[in-house]
């Protein structure tokens, strides 16, 4: 299993953290080790002072493919949920200063919440989801996927031309403004629509 996240693909948020809007996507990995499995409690990492959470939509790959059309990306993904992408942002911040690799930033273990799958039906609109972040019962990051950079489709065919994408992989697809500080004892919910699809605490 693989784990993708795009970076920088909701203006509003490139903005906020100061970095260019991307004209291409911005991609990096985490290992299969950062996933944080269910019913494991996730606890604030010793080795940060600024561990910021990133509410994104997260999509499952269904189909195994390489050098995927941007018109047949749809048949490679089923399924959609909410997720965090925790970062370090002070190990981040000093990184790309130094114009080094963030994996000591977003990489490390249980790095990652996904939530509860839904299936992605032809019903569904897949240029307007919204999802959002509570942390303390306060929302405090909401976006629509129509504010995405780069859509599905794209980020899907993207990605292709560089990784084989499998069964099982999974991709961020970035985060939109909104994104904040979390401390010890802080309670996070994600949603899609009215949908809760998980609930974490930190310890
Ligand atoms: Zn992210």
């Amino acid at each position: 299993m693989k784990i993708f996240c795009i970076g920088r693909n909701y203006a509003d948020h490139a903005k906020e953290l100061g970095n260019e809007v991307p004209s291409e996507p911005v991609i990096f990995m985490k290992p299969k080790s950062a996933l944080l499995q269910t019913h494991t409690p996730f606890y604030y990492p010793e080795f940060t002072n600024e561990l910021h959470a990133e509410a994104e939509l997260v999509l499952r790959i269904s189909k195994n493919g390489k050098y995927i059309q941007e018109k047949h990306a749809s048949k490679y993904y089923n399924g959609i949920t909410v997720g965090i992408d925790f970062t370090a942002r002070d190990i981040q911040d000093e990184l790309k200063s130094k114009g080094l690799p963030w994996e000591k930033a977003k990489a490390w273990d249980n790095s990652t919440v996904i939530g509860k799958w839904l299936d992605i039906t032809p019903e569904m609109k897949k240029n307007d989801i919204n999802f959002c972040l509570y942390k303390n019962k306060e929302l405090v990051q909401q976006g629509n996927s129509r504010q995405m950079i780069f859509n599905f489709d794209k980020i899907v065919a993207y990605i292709s031309n560089y990784f084989s994408l499998n069964i099982g992989d999974v991709i961020f697809t970035g985060t939109p403004a909104g994104v904040g500080e979390c401390v010890v004892g802080d309670e996070l919910e994600g949603f899609i629509e009215d949908e809760s699809l998980f609930e974490l605490s930190i310890k």
